[in-house]
């Protein structure tokens, strides 16, 4: 029998509905953007609050429990030297930041990315930056990945912070085209990204501090590469500012949870993209 006269089987009613689902997720995932509330409603809703310094370790970012933390750093990253002098985050890479990384990214809301960014100024500034001698530094993009996306969300979030705490942003640093770091094994990331960073220019920042900024550290190999070619700025201190880090415990959690792995890039944009 040839496998086209194969008569079809009736389709049983929960098959029927699965594929309807299966059909609708795309649609719920280009609408659902269009339909969030703005921003500082949803952080009302939430009740959300950025970490409070001293709830990670200010060293690598990690989530820290009480007296984790010492001069040395944490259980993460003790014996460890971090080529920035302290980072700082807003939050853990889990819910809700995680859905408003990539409403920024996927949906291209550079609006939020900018509020999120004026919020990251807010805490380096609890932190001990002060705004008059600073200069803020998006991590660089390359354009092939800024045309894919339709949007730079560091240099957003970047801008955001600048104009939040009245300091300039200047794209001081370049990138080679590599695979996305997404692609690659999270053991490769650190060969992936080696050398890929490079000064636009030879300036020499001694007297300013300078603030390297991006959305999310996973396994840091990015922002410790993009930082490394920061220093050769000589800039007094250099801070690298996320909005989120990536804990273990919100790794596993989305390992964990199939709904919080649903999340895949849409094309369509937010309605307060330009
Ligand atoms: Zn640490």
């Amino acid at each position: 029998m040839k496998l086209h006269s194969v008569p079809p089987r009736p389709l049983h009613a929960d098959t029927l509905l699965t594929r309807l689902a299966d059909r609708a997720l795309p649609i719920e995932q280009a609408i659902l953007p269009h339909t969030d509330p703005p921003w500082r409603e949803q952080v009302r809703q939430t009740g959300w609050q950025p970490d409070a310094l001293g709830s990670y370790c200010d060293r690598c970012g990690a989530k820290v429990g009480p007296h984790e933390l010492d001069d040395l750093g944490c259980s993460h990253c003790r014996g460890t030297r971090p080529p920035w002098n302290q980072i700082v985050r807003l939050a853990p890479y889990e819910e809700p930041m995680l859905d408003w990384i990539h409403a920024v990214k996927f949906t291209r809301w550079g609006t939020l990315g900018r509020q999120l960014g004026q919020a990251l100024g807010g805490s380096l500034i609890e932190a001990g930056l002060d705004p008059s001698r600073t200069i803020i530094t998006p991590m660089p993009t390359t354009w092939r990945r800024r045309i894919a996306r339709g949007i730079d969300h560091a240099a957003e979030i970047a801008q955001g912070l600048a104009g939040g705490i009245n300091a300039p942003m200047i794209r001081l640093l370049t990138r080679d085209h590599r695979p996305s770091q997404r692609a690659v094994a999270p053991s490769a990331r650190k060969h992936n990204v080696a050398q890929a960073f490079h000064l636009k220019a030879p300036l020499n920042l001694r007297g300013w501090d300078l603030v390297v900024v991006d959305d999310v550290c996973t396994t840091g190999a990015t922002l410790k590469a993009a930082c490394r070619a920061a220093r050769a700025l000589h800039p007094d201190m250099l801070w690298a500012a996320v909005l989120a880090v990536s804990d273990d415990h919100a790794r596993r959690a989305r390992r964990a949870d199939p709904a919080l792995r649903r999340h895949r890039p849409t094309p369509e944009p937010h309605p307060d993209t330009p």
